[in-house]
């Protein structure tokens, strides 16, 4: 096991590094030493597999990353923990430190180089002010992962893998469970953390579907038809889609209609299958044009 969860070794790297966190960076450092091996393990890192990490900070997940998995290929904004990755993965030679901001580097680009013929899995702490761009930029890239296992805060796990017609369902979790199953792994406190947040943690984990889970007529009207639904919580779909899409109130209701969705009903009721008819009928019934 890696000496980096130890608080006093990681107060002795920093110090001797002139290392202070950045609240900005949301750099809050897991110092619980139980954490990482768990999520190594749970995120499949293996001999045979390729593990993208993002913001490995000092390195203590990427250590245990490293010593089960063919590669690692970590990417970290904050340039000032460069050196300090040199040193705390100095023994290991299958990682890489790649300085930059995850959501403008090409990932599909990066897997394929660096990744040839390997099983590839994403591993990761995320920066938690940018959790949900980061969790719909990997979705998006379609990247060929096969899961992606992220501690986030736990209301955003909650949220990102709530089942629909459930209280916490909403845009994020119905377009991850276009691309993925999401499951919650397990919780994690923040007194785990150095400096310790405001709020308690969880590991989620997102098993890639080898097709989207439904096939929409048009993909970018289907999100555009989510969005809209979920925009105004409190209205009922005919309302809050009329005003999303900007469409008259009887052509949305016709349309609900036609899918089979009563027009009281509330965004966070509906399945992916009902979102896919409900886009098929506005399609269909010339809305298109006007949306
Ligand atoms: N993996 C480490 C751990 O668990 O202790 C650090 C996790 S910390 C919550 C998040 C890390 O992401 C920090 O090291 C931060 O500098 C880095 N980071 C923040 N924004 C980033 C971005 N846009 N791209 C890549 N890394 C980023």
């Amino acid at each position: 096991m890696s000496q980096l969860s130890n608080v006093k070794n990681v107060r002795e790297i920093l110090n001797r590094h002139g290392f202070s966190f950045s609240k900005k960076l949301g750099q809050n450092f897991i110092v619980n030493p139980s954490v990482c091996p768990r999520i190594a393990e749970l995120g499949g890192a293996g001999p045979d597999t390729g593990v993208l990490e993002i913001g490995p900070g000092l390195g203590v997940l990427t250590w245990e990353l490293a010593s089960r998995a063919r590669k690692v290929v970590a990417i970290e904004l904050d340039e000032r923990l460069l050196p300090v990755l040199e040193e705390t993965l100095s023994e290991f030679d299958n990682v890489t430190v790649i300085q930059g901001d995850v959501l403008k580097i090409d990932l599909g680009e990066l897997i394929r180089q660096e990744f040839p013929g390997m099983e590839v899995v994403v591993c990761a702490n995320l920066p938690y002010y940018i959790t949900s761009p980061i969790v719909m930029h990997l979705l998006e890239a379609r990247l060929p992962v096969k899961a992606i296992t992220v501690m986030v805060q736990k209301e955003a796990a909650d949220r990102i893998c709530a089942a629909p017609g459930s209280r916490n369902a909403g845009a994020l979790s119905a377009a991850v469970s276009y691309y993925a199953s999401a499951r919650v792994l397990f919780s994690v406190s923040r007194g785990s953390f150095m400096p310790a947040p405001q709020v308690d943690s969880a590991v989620i984990r997102l098993e890639i579907r080898p097709q989207p889970a439904v096939a929409p007529v048009d993909e970018a009207l289907f999100f555009k038809i989510i969005r809209a639904g979920f925009s105004q919580r409190r209205k009922t779909l005919a309302n809050s889609l009329s005003s999303g899409l900007g469409l008259a109130k009887n052509r949305v209701a016709a349309a609900l209609e036609q899918a089979g969705i009563h027009p009281s009903a509330r965004a966070e009721e509906l399945t992916l299958e009902d979102f896919c008819r409900l886009t098929s009928q506005i399609f269909e019934g010339d809305f298109d044009k006007k949306v």
